[in-house]
């Protein structure tokens, strides 16, 4: 958004509360490898604005496969009846395989209507899937990545995956091909060949994406004012914004702007919107984000797995996805060696919150040694970074709580919000928040009223 403004002429001030620009597409750099917050993987619908920042030659073409590791296998996506006969005990894989078989006939003829909507995710995975996949697959995941029961979690939660897969295709190589086996389609995101993905990545990781808009964007006059938190945003009707924001140095800094865009978490913006509304901010209190604890290992060994990205769903492991960075560039690292990132969801103030990073990467080796036969000596390096706001946790009660923070925006011309956080939605950078960005743009340049270019107000506009 402020290349697109600064583009224009506008003078555009950027506040980042950390020492360095990316937010969840950031990078670190150990070993030789570039480590990312998640598998970031970069569809191709933004490739121009990518070619433009860091140049072609720094964008590598990625295929690869997903997997899901269950009972010590790697099950390859696609899920279908053939991948679980290959990969799954005899007995575990019959059951599913019957099930889906079962839902392909019988359950299509004897299938009812689906209500409008569902008390809570579980009832939509069961409906959808059917009472064996939702066990396999759901019922322990969906706990480890939010912190509540698939019974306390609302239908967006599903819902949100879903319109990312079917935008992207991804659904014809993963869950979608439980109940159908899916020719895949060549499109963003998908490849012809079976099961492969297709995507794009950063020769020096995610964040590569990031330090070359920032580079852009310093270029064209921005000013970036790190290590700035924002504290509080008053608008003036058609006045201009007041923002105020604490330094580095722990002093309070004021600036004045025409319009303010945040991406902060929705939490955050709505205890600093003046005049503070209490009621606002009782009903935000109630919505939380799960955080990650990244665990970063460097294994001597030259691969882990032939996946980039798997899935676990097994309750008995910490970790809910690990990723392999070899896989997304093979040219990282030194020689014999790999890198790979376990992800560990957290809810600020739980018990895994509270374990020091030793004990944690403690149990995470004896994890990798049960699935993947890792040893100790194995290990030449680990290091760990915590990031506080990834998911949004939908629970059941959500939209009660993100509605008025909606309906308060939605009122002020001079102020919008979106992103991830900023939006309490499952957006990818090159999904949605770059699409979005250049909306807001497009708005703040436009001077016409909010809902004439945004939409109207609600919890799923990306905007609020
Ligand atoms: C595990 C994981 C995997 C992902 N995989 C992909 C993928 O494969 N492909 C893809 O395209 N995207 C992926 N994403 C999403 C991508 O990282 C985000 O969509 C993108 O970073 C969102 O950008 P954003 O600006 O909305 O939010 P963020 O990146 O969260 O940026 C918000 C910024 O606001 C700053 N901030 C917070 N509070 C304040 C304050 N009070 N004052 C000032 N600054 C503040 C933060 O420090 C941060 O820099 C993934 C994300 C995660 C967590």
């Amino acid at each position: 958004m402020a290349n697109l403004l600064a583009e224009q002429g506008v003078k555009v001030q950027l506040l980042e509360k950390l020492d360095e620009t990316g937010g969840l597409s950031r990078s670190f750099d150990r070993g030789g490898f570039q480590l990312d917050i998640g598998p970031h993987a970069y569809y191709a619908g933004q490739a121009p604005l990518y070619k433009d920042w860091i140049g072609a030659e720094n964008i590598l073409d990625v295929r690869g496969i997903y997997g899901v590791g269950y009972k010590r296998r790697q099950i390859t996506t696609p899920i279908n009846p053939t991948n679980l006969i290959k990969n799954l005990p005899v007995t575990d894989a019959a059951a599913l395989a019957l099930d889906m078989a079962f839902r392909k006939t019988l359950g299509k003829l004897t299938a009812k209507p689906e209500p409008e909507h569902f008390e809570s995710v579980d009832q939509l995975i069961q409906a959808r899937f059917g009472e064996k996949v939702t066990q396999f697959f759901f019922r322990d995941y969906i706990p480890k990545v939010t912190g509540l029961s698939a019974r306390a979690v609302h239908e967006d939660w599903f819902l949100e995956r879903d319109r990312f897969y079917k935008e992207h295709n991804l659904w014809a190589n993963l869950l979608k091909t439980l109940l159908k086996i899916v020719k895949p389609v060549t499109t963003d995101g998908a490849t012809g060949q079976h099961g492969q993905l297709q995507f794009l990545y950063p020769k020096r990781g995610a964040g590569q994406i990031i330090q070359g808009l920032t580079s852009k964007v310093r270029s064209q006059g921005v000013d970036i004012r790190l290590g700035y938190s924002v504290t509080s945003v008053e608008p003036h009707g058609d006045g201009p914004v007041t923002v105020k924001a604490t330094n580095a140095e722990g002093v309070e800094e004021t600036f004045e702007a025409d319009a303010v865009a945040s991406t902060i978490p929705v939490t955050a913006l709505a205890k600093g919107l003046r005049p503070l509304d209490t009621e606002l901010v009782g009903a935000t209190s109630g919505l939380r984000y799960s955080a990650l604890r990244m665990f970063y290992f460097i294994l001597d060994r030259p691969r882990l797995s032939d996946k980039i990205q798997i899935y676990f769903p097994e309750k008995k492991y910490l970790f809910k996805r690990i990723y392999e960075t070899r896989n997304l560039n093979p040219d990282m690292g030194s020689a014999g060696r790999t890198a790979i990132s376990v992800e560990v969801c957290i809810n600020p103030g739980d018990a895994n919150d509270q374990l020091p990073a030793e004990a944690i990467q403690e149990r995470l080796i004896g994890e990798l040694g049960d699935f993947y036969g890792v040893g100790r000596g194995e290990v030449v390096d680990w290091f760990t970074h915590r990031v506080t706001e990834c998911y949004s946790v939908y629970a059941n009660d959500y939209r009660k709580n993100i509605d008025p923070l909606v309906k308060r925006l939605f009122a002020e011309d001079r102020v919008v919000a979106y992103g991830r956080t900023g939006a309490f939605r499952y957006n990818f950078l090159s999904d949605r928040v770059l699409a979005a960005s250049a909306k807001v743009a497009e708005y703040l340049l436009s001077g016409r009223p909010k809902q004439e270019v945004l939409g109207q107000p609600d919890p799923k506009n990306p905007f609020l």
